[in-house]
């Protein structure tokens, strides 16, 4: 059993700048984060593209707020991953490396929930295909190694994630063929324009836009449809449409997401209450459940900025500072929230995509005919074990959300797969009855 003053879930952006914020004042901290390393989803450290790098800025950003997070005095336990919340003010995590696992128990006064956001997936015809990935998926896999270099790779859903990889692709390689957005020309030129007050918003996006080279950006199309090779079963091809003429686009590789989904899943298992899909939480990032508080993605897709700001007030608030001058900031980080929320909102045709042979959980092998028929959520977990493998339901929650308007309900511990003797120690650490085990 640790104790902390304040436990932090989560080192991205926002988790780091929530944690040197409480230790920097004083707090006990403990950074929780299942990666390696802590950065997050866009600090991600890794491999070095081998062409100039871009973006050298977010590199001295990124760089500095994890030497603050050094010398502030909160320590980072790497590797460990928050499963389970067995008793108030409790949390169960879990180390696995590919020889063993261990199990902690951690205790906290105060907790500061920062787990991010991690990509929607849609399902349509071939989008299991070896060689088609989540656009994040294949960023992560690309800092961690996996090469692209002279792969032709196809960029395609939604969200400004999109331009961002494969500005990262192409610097790795990658021969972009084009990025595919199903958002409207009109609906972006609105967004650009309700930026005039961000410039480094613009810019960014202007940067990406030119690190693309001569690489089509093309708008208001959408994949319908991904082909393999019939001897190797390799993705040869994606078909796209604009929903009045469509195309085949030869490639190695399909990056694909539409946007982000919040990981709420802590966060509801500990009573948190939701505002649609998000945590809804005050000024101070407290949500609804005394000393519990959430920062970054789970509160809102809202980028980096709108991560770090929170975070620093969470870290704050939890120490007692007063966060007044922070809260500014963090309403036009809302405002910029609300306006991506509507540029990217997803256009009905998407819903229409999967055939009823076309997988929706991966997972369990369940299929758009399975659940078509099915009443909601949970009739289709119970008849078809949809949403019952080991990812919990994190990608096709968010798919037959869209797809069938479903909301998943029921979040239970583990949160994540665990070994047995996890449970058996967490059990043993918080006096569960065995009938209950
Ligand atoms: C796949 C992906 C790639 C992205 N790439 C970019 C990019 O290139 N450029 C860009 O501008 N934005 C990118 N974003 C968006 C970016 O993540 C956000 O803008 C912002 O940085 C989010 O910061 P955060 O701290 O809220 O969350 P994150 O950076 O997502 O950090 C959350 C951390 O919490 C950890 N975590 C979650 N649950 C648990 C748990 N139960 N136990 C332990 N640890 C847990 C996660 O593994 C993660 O490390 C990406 C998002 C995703 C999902």
């Amino acid at each position: 059993m640790r104790h902390a003053d304040v436990i932090v879930v989560g080192a991205g952006p926002a988790g780091i700048a929530a944690a040197t914020a409480a230790a920097r004042h004083g707090r006990s901290v403990l950074l929780l984060d299942d990666n390696p390393a802590a950065g997050g989803q866009i600090w991600r450290g890794g491999i070095e593209a081998p062409a100039q790098r871009a973006n050298r800025g977010e590199n001295a950003r990124r760089n500095k707020a994890l030497r603050n997070l050094a010398s502030s005095g909160a320590v980072l336990l790497a590797g460990y991953r928050v499963f389970d919340a067995p008793a108030p003010h409790t949390l169960s995590a879990l180390r696995e490396t590919s020889t063993d696992a261990e199990a902690v128990a951690l205790q906290y006064d105060h907790l500061i929930l920062a787990t991010g956001a991690r990509e929607r997936f849609l399902p349509f015809p071939g989008w299991t295909l070896p060689g088609v990935f989540g656009a994040g998926g294949l960023q992560a896999l690309v800092k961690g190694g996996f090469p692209v270099q002279g792969k032709r790779v196809a960029v395609a859903g939604s969200g400004p994630l999109l331009l961002a990889v494969a500005a990262h692709l192409r610097e790795y390689g990658a021969h972009v063929v084009c990025v595919v957005e199903q958002a409207t020309t009109s609906q972006l030129v609105l967004f650009a324009a309700s930026l005039w007050s961000r410039p480094a918003k613009v810019l960014q996006g202007i940067g990406y836009r030119a690190a693309l080279g001569k690489a089509p950006y093309r708008t208001g199309c959408w994949p319908v449809a991904a082909f393999g090779d019939e001897a190797s079963g390799l993705l040869k091809s994606v078909r796209f449409t604009d929903g009045a003429e469509t195309w085949d686009e030869p490639c190695d590789m399909l990056a694909c997401g539409f946007h982000l989904v919040p990981n709420t899943e802590l966060a509801s298992l500990l009573g948190c209450k939701l505002r649609g899909d998000f945590v809804a939480v005050d000024e101070q990032q407290q949500t609804s459940v005394a000393n519990v508080y959430c920062a970054g993605e789970p509160t809102g897709i809202a980028g980096l900025d709108a991560a770090l700001v929170q975070g620093e007030i969470a870290g704050l608030a939890c120490a007692g500072q007063k966060t007044g001058p922070l809260r500014a900031r963090n309403a036009a980080e809302q405002r910029f929230a609300a306006r991506l929320e509507i540029a990217f909102r997803l256009r009905p045709e998407l819903r229409l995509l999967p055939s009823p042979e076309t997988i929706v959980c991966r997972c369990e092998d369940v299929t758009y005919g399975d659940l078509a028929s099915r009443a909601g959520w949970t009739d289709a977990k119970l008849q078809t074990r949809c949403g019952m493998g080991p990812c919990q339901g994190r990608i096709c929650g968010p798919a037959t959300q869209t797809l069938f308007g479903w909301t998943p309900k029921s979040i239970r511990p583990p949160l994540f797969p665990v070994p047995v003797n996890a449970l058996c120690f967490h059990d043993s650490q918080h006096d569960v009855p065995k009938e209950n085990a």
